[in-house]
């Protein structure tokens, strides 16, 4: 008899637990509230802790066709555009941590895994479908309900602001970290020009900072701007005031303040989600944002969800009859891990806001410890592989 899986969120988490699952032989059912699959957000980045398990799922081939490997990251002055230092990717990610650093558009990795479910039979994705926060049998009898199948395993992926979570004892609504993204696509024109072609960028300033990358291979440029700002309605859709940009990058060099006057923003309020409880009763579990939503500072949080992902399944194959044990042994694995992931991103939002004596005790840091340190400073987080 093949074990049946419920996905409740159909994101990058749970589209790639998904697709997980059904690569071990289980029936999943994805159940997503949206009438269609929805990126949030355009360009996404893919450390190689990601793409090494996108590949386990035989999905490279596919995304390969969409991405693009950027040689390096540079990160430099957002005054005056000097380099502060530089991660080499490229060809040396992929000799480091033997996977690539890749960009691509949110939307065809969404699609890739999804087309990549649907290969499998017994599969099924379920649009239109809000799942409630309901204890876990009644979760169970709705599921069935709707599917016919009664679940095994029923994983939550339903994302930073996951009702289930804020249902669950000793957790708590996600908190707003006090910061907002600013997200635009342009074209390459004027801030490629701030760096060499085919590198990211990530300027550093006082209490903000701008990333920018290749939108995959589309010729098109992502800005990720995160500055200070006031906590929002819970949406990830509302257009930015560019005066409001232009009032946080005061000070910063003409050619970033002209670039940002070109793009047409969107303003996301950043949320995060710590110290939750993971699972509910003997067969649910939370799995990427819902359980553990953070900054984005370290652009790790999809990865996080991808890594959960292929553990989940993985425990799963181990204690298959005994989902609380495999959900025992997912949580003692994972936690761990993302909390150090988290503390990282902690870390670099402290240095890339950094302003006074630690501004200049950062720049000494980069300058000392070189492009090579600061790779191997990455092996433990770029170099994992999730149920290995
Ligand atoms: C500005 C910014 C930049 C980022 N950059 C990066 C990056 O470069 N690299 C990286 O790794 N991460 C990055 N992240 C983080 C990343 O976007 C998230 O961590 C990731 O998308 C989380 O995926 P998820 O599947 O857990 O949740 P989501 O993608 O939020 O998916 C949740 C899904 O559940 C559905 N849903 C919700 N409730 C229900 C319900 N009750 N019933 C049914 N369906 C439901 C939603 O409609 C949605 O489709 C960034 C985040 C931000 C804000």
């Amino acid at each position: 008899m093949q074990p049946l899986i419920a996905v409740v969120g159909a994101g990058l988490g749970g589209l790639t637990a998904a697709l997980a699952f059904a690569r071990q032989g289980c029936v999943v059912d994805v159940f997503e509230q949206s009438a269609e699959l929805r990126e949030v957000g355009a360009g996404i980045q893919l450390s190689p802790n990601a793409t090494g398990i996108l590949d386990g799922l035989a999905l490279t081939d596919t995304l390969a066709r969409h991405w693009h490997e950027p040689e390096g990251l540079i990160l430099a002055s957002g005054t005056s555009l000097r380099t502060l230092t530089r991660l080499p990717l490229g060809a040396d990610a992929r000799q480091r941590w033997q996977s690539p650093y890749a960009v691509i558009h949110r939307r065809d990795l969404l699609h890739a895994l999804a087309d990549a479910l649907r290969d499998h039979e017994g599969c099924t994705l379920h649009f239109n479908t809000v799942v409630a926060p309901d204890g876990e049998d009644r979760t169970l009898d709705l599921l069935q309900e709707i599917s016919g199948n009664r679940p095994d395993l029923i994983i939550f992926a339903d994302g930073v602001w996951s009702r289930k979570r804020d249902s669950l004892a000793g957790s708590s609504p996600a908190r707003f970290t006090g910061h907002v993204a600013w997200r635009a696509t342009t074209d390459a024109s004027g801030i490629s020009d701030l760096f060499p072609p085919g590198f990211m960028g990530t300027f550093l300033g006082a209490k903000s900072h701008l990333v920018t990358y290749p939108l995959g291979n589309s010729g098109a440029v992502n800005l990720v701007a995160a500055t200070p700002g006031e906590q929002t309605e819970a949406r990830w859709d509302k257009e930015g005031d560019p005066a409001a940009l232009a009032n946080h990058f005061k000070g910063w060099n003409p050619k970033i303040i002209e670039a940002l006057g070109e793009a047409d923003w969107q303003v996301w309020p950043l949320f995060e989600a710590r110290n939750n409880a993971w699972r509910d009763g003997s067969r649910t579990v939370l799995i990427g944002d819902a359980a553990h939503a953070m900054s984005p500072h370290a652009a790790q949080g999809a990865a996080m969800a991808i890594e959960d992902a292929v553990e989940l399944a993985c425990c799963f194959k181990c204690y298959g009859d005994d989902p609380a044990a495999a959900i025992s042994r997912f949580t003692a694995i994972r936690q761990p891990r993302v909390d150090r992931v988290r503390k990282r991103g902690d870390l670099n939002k402290l240095a890339y806001h950094a302003s006074g004596p630690t501004r200049i005790v950062r720049d000494l840091t980069f300058l000392v410890r070189g492009p090579r340190r600061l790779a191997a400073d990455l092996d433990w987080l770029y170099g994992y592989r999730a149920g290995a």
